[in-house]
Parts: structure tokens; sequence; C-alpha cells
């Protein structure tokens, strides 16, 4: 019989000062034993839950690169090769400062039960360097991207290990990563996700996250009979994520009232139009500026989103940006549903409070498995050597996102109807990858 306490005990002594991965872990355990001691006890036997935490592989590099003033900078590279059970280790780069081998592993772990909620054969992984992309030309991302990859190259392959983007990785990044990829194994290969569409790119790629979250939401509505038209939503975030699940959401009829980054939030009474969307990718990191030109709209410097009343949160910037206290002020001014499109931003005494007043909460493993799953699509596309059009991986990119609903409804309805998702979304990601790692031995 496995025994919570004892594992968490085992985790945190073999990984030592990593608090991120150690609360990834801790949030899916709590669901795995006791469905192990009940329907699996073989899993125990055969070691399932220590060999997942421990990744199958991880690779520490050196970066070093010029910068524009001809000064030699030295950074850190990672890749996390965390499970290739079901399919070739997949997961995105991010470029943080804050960047360190517990928020790969958190990141990497997350990334394996995602890709298997996808249903798509994809393993998990994730990467990348503590490099701020904040204040660099384009010349010095360009030459940190080919000095990352000239070491990274030797560690990844179509069929071995597929990196995409994450924060501070968007389609300039894959661009000049792919390019020296290519310059060095002369092979024009799906090595990485998230391609330009005139060169191996899937379509949908920059919009699947954002989508896939609004897809998700709009199937928890549908399940109470309910639509989003006219609900009202905050978003944190202003990046690729946060942007497309604004649109979508708009598209749906809600009303979209904040958006947000590090230096403050915009919030909006009157909620934001596309017109107003467009404007705010054009500001860049400058969003105080915004109600300059809008005077419906405020800034808040320094300030969350989650204060403002809203049916709906959807946090979208990064891990823990959402903690108790927010998730009690949401509650308190009528929030029913927050789905997540950035990985592990609630922390885990938030959920605690989302799941004690049983409002609706989707992790970020299942509610922002899209982008994923549509790179799981441009693999399909890059090794078949065709391309398809918008509509049919858009219709795929819904498919995938109703199924995902489903198999989180099938394991994550608890006897008093509540739909539990975070349980759902843990225990169907792990039986495919536990039974994957059963099957191939030890
Ligand atoms: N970084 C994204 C995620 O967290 C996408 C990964 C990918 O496309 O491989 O799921």
């Amino acid at each position: 019989m496995l025994n919570f306490k004892n594992f968490i005990d085992y985790v945190e002594s073999q990984n030592p000062h990593e608090p991120e991965f150690l609360q990834a872990v801790t949030e899916v355990v709590e669901d795995l034993i006791p469905y192990i001691n009940e329907h699996h006890p073989e899993y125990a036997d055969l070691k399932i839950l220590e060999r997942l935490v421990e990744p199958e592989r991880v690779v520490s590099f050196r970066v070093a690169w010029v910068d524009d003033q001809n000064n030699v900078q030295v950074n850190k590279g990672y890749r996390v090769q965390m499970n290739s059970a079901i399919g070739p280790y997949k997961g995105g780069l991010r470029f943080s400062p804050t960047v360190n081998l517990s928020i790969l592993k958190f990141l990497a772990f997350e990334q394996v039960f995602k890709n298997a909620l996808t249903s798509l054969p994809i393993g998990g992984g994730k990467g990348g360097s503590n490099f701020d992309p904040k204040g660099k030309s384009d010349n010095e991302i360009m030459r940190f991207c080919q000095a990352f990859m000239t070491e990274l190259y030797r560690h990844i392959g179509s069929e071995t290990d597929v990196p995409a983007g994450d924060i501070g990785v968007g389609g300039r990044e894959i661009g000049y990563l792919f390019g020296q990829y290519k310059r060095i194994q002369n092979n024009f290969t799906g090595v990485l996700t998230g391609k330009g569409v005139q060169w191996g790119g899937s379509y949908i790629r920059p919009e699947a996250t954002g989508y896939g979250l609004l897809y998700f939401v709009k199937s928890i509505f549908e399940n109470e009979n309910d639509t989003l038209d006219g609900k009202v939503v905050a978003i944190s975030g202003a990046g690729n994520v946060a942007y497309y699940a604004a649109e979508k959401a708009l598209s749906f009829g809600a009303k979209v009232i904040t958006l947000s980054n590090s230096t403050g939030t915009i919030y909006d009474k009157d909620g934001f139009t596309h017109e107003k969307l467009t404007y705010i990718a054009k500001l860049g990191r400058n969003l105080e500026s915004f109600p300059e030109k809008y005077p419906s709209a405020t800034f808040h410097a320094g300030e969350k989103p989650w204060q403002f009343a809203c049916d709906i949160a959807l946090p979208c910037a990064t891990q823990n940006e959402l903690n108790e206290a927010d998730a009690k002020q949401l509650i308190a001014n009528g929030c029913t549903c927050v789905a997540e499109g950035a990985n592990m931003p609630s922390t885990a005494e938030a959920i605690k409070v989302f799941h004690q007043a049983k409002i609706a909460y989707a992790p970020g493993k299942a509610a922002n498995a899209g982008g994923v799953a549509v790179s799981g699509l441009e693999m399909s596309q890059n090794s078949i050597g065709q391309q398809w059009n918008s509509a049919k991986v858009d219709d795929r990119l819904k498919a995938i996102m109703e199924n995902i609903y489903k198999t989180c409804v099938r394991y994550g309805k608890e006897k008093d109807g509540y739909i539990n998702y975070l349980k759902g979304a843990n225990l169907g990601g792990f039986i495919k990858v536990a039974e994957a790692m059963k099957a191939q031995g030890v």
C-alpha cells in the first residue's frame, strides 16, 4: 500500500530545494495514491510513481554568447526529458530569468499528464534557459538562440525529443533555433513545433492554447446548460495565450475586462473589443498607456486582475500567480469558474478554496493542453509531408479539447455530482502512461 505522506517525504528527500516540483508532484499524487491502492496495487511493486518523478534524463549545459556591446555572456541551458512511455519527449522551452531546475521539472512533470490527455502519442519534457529576453535586440536574441541550439541539437530529434515555445520563446525564437538546427544537421525535419506556416508549421498553432482553453470553458458551461454569452471574464497575462483566449471569449459573446503583465493590470469596464485587443498587441509591454486611447479603461500598477468582479477567471501568466486570498476574493465577487491557461498558476491553497466552494476549477494540464495538442498535429503533418488548412486543424483541436473534457468528467465526477477536474485530469493522464510503462518493462 502506498502512503501519501511517506511518498512526499521520499520525493522531498530525493529533490531538496525544489518547491515548485514538489508542489506539482503533491497535487498529482494526492489523487493517484488512493486510486492505485484501490485499483492497481501492482503499480506500487513496479515503482511506477517513483519512476514517474525521476526524469529519464536531465541535460544541463553552458550557453555562451556575445552581446551587442561585444561582451561575452554566459547563461544556463537545460532540457528535462521526463517521460517517453507514450511517445518522444515533447514540451516547450522557457527563456526567463526565473528558470531553474525546480521550475523545469515541475513543467516537465505536468507535461507528461497533459500530453497523455491529448490522446496523441507524445511523451513529456521541458527545457529552457535563465536568459532574460527583455530589452535584448533582435540580433542578441538570434545569437543566443544559435548558441543554445549549438548544444541542444545533439539531444533532440523528430523521433526523440521535439521542443516548442513557452514563456519567452515564440515564433521568432523557434525560427532562429530551427535555422541553427538545420545548419548543423543538414536536415529539414520536424524537430521543433511552432514553426512558421511557410516552413513546416501548422495553422492555428499560435492560437491553439488560448482557443483550446475557451473550448474547454465552453464545455464546462454547456454541462450546466449554460453558455458564455454575456459572461464577464478576467484574464491575466498579455502574451500569446491571454491574447487568443480573449479573442475567442469575445467571439463566444463574453465580456473580457482585464489583461495584465508584470507591470500591472488593465481593467476596462466596457470590456475589450477586437480593435482594443489589436491595440494592446501593438503596445508590447507598455500596457500603462492603454487608457490614454481608451478612457473606459484604467491601469492598476503592480496589481493583479483578481480583485475585479467576474464570472470566469483565466490565469494565463505564470506559476503561482493566484493565491489563497485571490481565490477567496474571486469567489466573494461571484466567480464560478477558474480555468488555467498558464501552467500551475493557482497555489495549492487557492485550489483548496475552489474545491471547498465547489466552483469549477480546470487545471492547466487539461485546460491549456490545446497548445501542445496542435504541436502534436504539427508533428503529424510534418511526418506525412502535408499541411492541413486552418478549419481542419481547428476542428481537430475542438475534438481533442472535448475529449479531454469528457476524460476529466469520467475520472473526476464525485458522488455528489461535483466535477473535480483536477482529479479527472490527473487520473486520465496517469492511467495511459502507467499502462505503457508497465507494458514496456523495467
Ligand atoms: N509550452 C506549451 C505547454 O506548456 C506547449 C508545449 C508544446 O507545444 O510542445 O504546453
